[in-house]
């Protein structure tokens, strides 16, 4: 039974049957890491070297978790059970709650979430008087983040690593909280690797117990451990040193997290005598692809260096694309028609990603993709439409459009904070009761009548009500592109997430700017916000394959026969954080990002760039991404995309929010304000159409881009123009 051993080559195949002792394998992308991690699990299993339960494997997302206990069960012919296998944090968590009265909690712990977290270190500041608009707490809660990811307690921080957060008082605040988390039986999640460390550093017993428990340690993605990881390891490892770790530097992609690259030649020694495996044969990409992934990388210094050739039968393949367009939306339709054509040829939706640098980016595609019934899911991160600050911003439009709505009116009262808490909720809700009225009237009438009793509140209340009606007046006047962005800014939405310092903030407020682009595809407010009502009804679970929306960093180590990598722009990719910092490093971080990005594809890789790209009103020109110069002329082949010169014309000079790093503007003013193109051959009542959803059916009635439509299989709906072709 070792037929799964024939499946290997010689190097992977030693790589696998070494199984005592260190063992680092240092390879590239599509080299079969992943795979020769999962036979050694299975082999070491069917050697009889060790039982399930006796072997650590790490990986660094639940996906690839899933995907290796199949794996590892399909070898092996049966379901595995009791397997420690998972990401550093579930595996920690499990741990911890094994032993978690040894460091004073009780096994049932809470793990927090940032924002209870952030509320926690908040109190904590304000009961050690430091002043909290100055030093936001987010800002504290990084530190803290980055001292547990090196591995340091409170009282470990030295003066070197110290911050001069809040004065120099950050260790005494990161001391007060660790303090008010253990008072509450709770845990963050930098906390779970940080007490198990210190846990087996500080217990024999509990150490000399895991010894004895895990025979095998397997660690996959090893270039993206930090160093409080890499701690935990090398003390599960010390005693046995069984440990086998699998990793790419050229895939480092997660400093800003933490990792640290040196973990690797930190390995060597602390393991001295640690055999070094290198993998040469990529398996998944044709020749093409792979050598324009290559070149790409090779532009990077500080590289441990590597060969890689492509070991497919099939080698050759074709070159990568790159597609030339002229804005954002060509580009969507651009990826939309050529997915649509890959499925008809016989590919599977399964086998086809979009990878994009940035989340806001994903909405473009969804758009493209519901519109042509092609159903795909958002990996790692949630449906554009559906994300909490996408809502929120909806929510205050929804008040808007529509001052009865209920439900939008309370999800934004107090978003941000502005003291209208339960209290003064309780006070508006008896108002709307009593007098049987929708809650915004309710709020007004409050007001009057002076049934919200604290001053903080009412006061809050009348500038909140004094705003819907300023901003719901610049409606007719100035267009609903203006008001969404002034009321963005105006309402104190936006300075939330400025104010935020947590690492998904910058993203929230891209997807904000992004929701009010899309925004000026519309006609009206209300024609907006049926469209995303729509669009989100289209959400409902698809049966069956789908294609994938990710960005570039949830696509480390996955592979797709088809890989579309949209908004090659300088600014956009390499983003323009990396610019702003300057300096090689951020660069080469993202290089690598764009090579990972590369090598997911097995077949056809199609990368694009637009060349103008809207910015609330502006027509912003970009420039090609520098990483398409830097790859070899000869893998890659150019296709269509005329550079039509962009103008550029305001109709929003907004500060704010909106103060925008320019790109490339170019001043013209001829531009005219774009006006939705009146769509070909305007409908009919009574015409027949066609419905990539509904199917066959006729329209009994228009109302500007609204149509009322009976369809043949399911009824009476009423559906945006745009939707619906003629039949
Ligand atoms: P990444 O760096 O992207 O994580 P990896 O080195 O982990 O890549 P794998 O995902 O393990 O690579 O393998 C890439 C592809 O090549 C997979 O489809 C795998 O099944 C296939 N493969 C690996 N080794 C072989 C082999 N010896 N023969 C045929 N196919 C192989
Ligand atoms: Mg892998």
């Amino acid at each position: 039974m070792t037929d799964y051993l024939d499946r290997l080559n010689p190097e992977q195949r030693a790589a696998v049957e070494a199984v005592d002792g260190p063992l680092l394998v240092l390879a590239g992308a599509g080299t079969g890491k992943t795979r020769v991690l999962t036979t050694r699990f299975a082999h070491i299993l069917l050697q009889g070297k060790a039982f399930p339960s006796q072997v650590l494997a790490v990986t660094f997302t639940n996906k690839a978790a899933r995907e290796m206990r199949e794996r590892v069960a399909a070898i092996l012919g049966q379901p595995a059970e009791g397997l420690w296998l998972g990401t550093f944090h579930a595996l920690a968590a499990r741990m911890l709650r094994r032993h978690a009265e040894e460091i004073g909690l009780t096994s049932n712990f809470t793990i927090l979430d940032t924002d209870d977290q952030a509320r926690l270190l908040k109190q904590v500041m304000e009961a050690a008087n430091i002043d909290t608009k100055r030093w936001p707490p987010n800002g504290m809660m990084g530190v803290i983040q980055r001292w547990k990811d090196r591995g340091l307690a409170p009282e470990a921080v030295t003066p070197a690593e110290d911050s001069d957060y809040a004065n120099g008082r950050g260790t005494e605040l990161y001391a007060a909280y660790q303090d008010r988390l253990k008072a509450l039986n709770a845990c963050d999640f930098g906390d779970l690797l940080l007490h198990v460390v210190t846990l087996l550093r500080t217990k024999p017993d509990i150490l000399a117990e895991y010894h004895r428990r895990f025979r095998y340690i397997l660690v996959d993605e090893y270039q993206d451990t930090n160093l409080v990881q890499y701690y935990w390891l090398r003390l599960l490892a010390q005693q046995h040193r069984n440990i086998c770790c699998v990793g790419d530097d050229d895939q480092s992609i997660y400093s800003w997290r933490g990792a640290e690259i040196e973990n690797i030649l930190r390995f060597e020694k602390d393991f001295p005598g640690a055999q070094i495996v290198r993998l040469e044969s990529n398996y998944r990409s044709t020749r093409h692809i792979l050598a324009a992934a290559s070149g790409l990388i090779a532009k990077n210094t500080g590289r441990l260096g590597k060969t890689l050739r492509s070991g497919r039968a099939d080698a050759e393949g074709e070159k990568v694309r790159i597609v030339s367009l002229w804005d954002s939306e060509e580009e969507a339709r651009m990826v939309g028609e050529r997915i649509e054509a890959a499925r008809r040829s016989g590919t599977s939706l399964g086998e086809i990603a979009i990878l994009v640098r940035a989340g806001f980016q994903t909405r473009a595609f969804e758009e493209r993709l519901i519109l042509l019934g092609l159903p795909y899911r958002v990996v790692g991160g949630a449906r554009f439409y559906e994300r909490q600050e996408i809502r929120d911003a909806l929510a205050y439009f929804r008040v808007m459009a529509q001052p009865a709505d209920d439900l939008a009116f309370e999800r934004i009262v107090n978003v941000p904070k502005r003291g209208l808490g339960d209290t003064a909720m309780r006070e508006m809700h008896a108002v709307a009761r009593a007098e049987g009225i929708p809650l915004s009237l309710a709020a007004a009438r409050a007001l009057e009548t002076g049934a919200i009793k604290q001053a903080k509140a009412r006061e809050a209340l009348r500038e909140l009500l004094q705003g819907f009606e300023r901003w719901r007046a610049m409606l007719p006047v100035e267009g609903h592109v203006v008001m969404a962005a002034t009321l963005i800014d105006e309402s104190g939405y936006a300075a939330m997430w400025q104010q935020d310092k947590s690492p998904e903030a910058p993203g929230r407020l891209d997807n904000l700017k992004e929701l009010v682009r899309a925004m000026g595809e519309f006609e009206s407010l209300a024609g907006f916000l049926e469209h995303v009502a729509l669009v989100m009804e289209n959400d409902e679970a698809a049966e069956g394959e789908r294609c994938s929306l990710m960005t570039l960093h949830a696509a480390k180590g996955l592979e797709f026969d088809m890989v579309f990598l949209p908004g090659w722009e300088e600014g956009l990719f390499p983003s323009q954080r990396s610019l702003d910092e300057g300096g090689e490093k951020a660069l080469e971080e993202e290089r690598r990002l764009a090579y990972v990005g590369i090598t997911r594809a097995r077949r056809v890789a199609v990368i694009s760039h637009a060349a103008n790209r809207r910015i609330y009103g502006n027509w912003t020109s970009s420039i090609p991404s520098r990483f398409l110069d830097e790859l070899p002329a000869n893998e890659v082949v150019a296709e269509g995309g005329a550079q039509r010169e962009a103008r550029s014309h305001s109709v929003f000079a907004g500060g704010g929010l909106f103060a925008q790093r320019p790109r490339r503007t170019i001043e013209a003013g001829a531009w005219e304000v774009k006006e939705r193109p009146p769509k070909e051959g305007a409908f009919q009542v009574g015409e027949r159409i066609f419905h990539q959803k509904f199917g066959y059916g006729r329209i009994t009635a228009i109302e500007e881009n609204r149509l009322d439509i009976d369809f043949e299989k399911a009824g009476q709906k009423r559906l945006l123009d745009s939707f619906v072709e003629k039949a």
